[in-house]
């Protein structure tokens, strides 16, 4: 038996001050705030999603803010670059934008494409990528318009000190096809329009550590419930201990750890964000799982509130 996934679901990602995650994300990068909700394991912090004016899967980053905690560090057994995708001819718009908003980036090219680099306010690494595939991202702010906007996530490249192993497991437990090797990178692909390209650094960037500006993990597409068991015997047989599912209220979820260490998770497309709210003011206000609603008044004294904002 051999299974596929279409490709990334979502990324999520540690921060520090949740305001500057949403101006970052939503005022400069100009994507939708499509859920504004707490970390269901830890309720007392903010879990942020970011994506198109739907929140597609293939489109999210999402955030956990710990405000005041120590950096992590970049390293290996984690997403070391998160990609984004827009469209061709808007790479000209993005350098501007980022020269306007004073973020220091810097140009580089693989496998043929041309990527601008940079980082968020708290060491993300991020980059931009021109490519045709993709539907264009209707949510327009700040300056943003279709033509130029962020259609969704290139995908990403894993720092993996076992980088032999980790291909093994995107080949052969995910679906994913090998595309090319060049340089220090190994390139894989999916058969969906975004998120569907992953690089492998096959360089060692040392151990890697948790904590704002690292990449918390990465979490792959599968169509429905009954698709997510199946992955879960399918990744099992594979000699992999994979969590029961976890109900994330707008995707379900379970994770595995890949050898090189990166979390994977599989995530149902279904539900989606419009679930708890209506797909015109979603984002806007803080959404509780029912479990943790009755303590609304307690976690909304607790949160620093966040709002998107323009900004000059
Ligand atoms: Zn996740």
């Amino acid at each position: 038996m051999s299974k596929k996934t279409m490709g990334t679901h979502h990324i999520t990602a540690i921060v520090g001050d949740p305001q500057e995650n949403v101006d970052f994300y939503a005022s400069v990068l100009g994507l939708r705030l499509v859920k504004k909700t707490v970390n269901f394991g830890d309720k007392v912090r903010y879990h942020l999603y970011f994506g198109n004016e739907e929140g597609s899967p293939g489109t999210l980053i999402t955030f956990f803010a710990w405000p005041g905690a120590e950096n992590g560090k970049v390293g290996d057994g984690e997403v070391g670059v998160s990609s984004y995708v827009v469209p061709v001819g808007a790479i000209e718009f993005w350098k501007n934008r980022l020269e306007k908003f004073e973020i220091p980036y810097t140009e580089t090219e693989r496998f043929g494409e041309q990527y601008l680099q940079f980082q968020d306010p708290h060491g993300l690494l991020l980059e931009i990528v021109e490519r045709e595939e993709g539907s264009p991202n209707k949510w327009e702010f700040g300056g943003v318009t279709e033509d130029v906007a962020i259609k969704g996530l290139g995908g990403a490249t894993l720092y993996s000190a076992k980088s032999a192993e980790t291909a093994e497991v995107l080949s052969n437990v995910l679906g994913l096809e090998l595309v090319g090797e060049e340089g220090d990178y190994i390139r894989f692909k999916s058969a969906s329009e975004l998120g569907n390209v992953i690089d492998i650094k096959t360089t060692s960037f040392g151990k890697g550590q948790q904590g704002p500006g690292v990449v918390h993990h990465i979490a792959w597409r599968t169509k429905d419930d009954t698709e997510q068991l199946a992955w879960k015997s399918f990744v099992e047989e594979n000699g992999f201990k994979v969590t029961p599912v976890k109900d994330r209220n707008y995707f379900k979820a379970i994770y595995f750890r890949e050898p090189g260490g990166t979390l994977f998770e599989i995530a149902t497309d279904p539900p989606g964000f419009a679930r708890d709210e209506s797909l015109d003011t979603m984002g806007e206000k803080l959404m509780l799982p029912k479990q943790f609603e009755d303590e609304r008044e307690e976690l909304e004294n607790i949160l620093i509130p966040v709002e998107v904002r323009e900004l000059k």
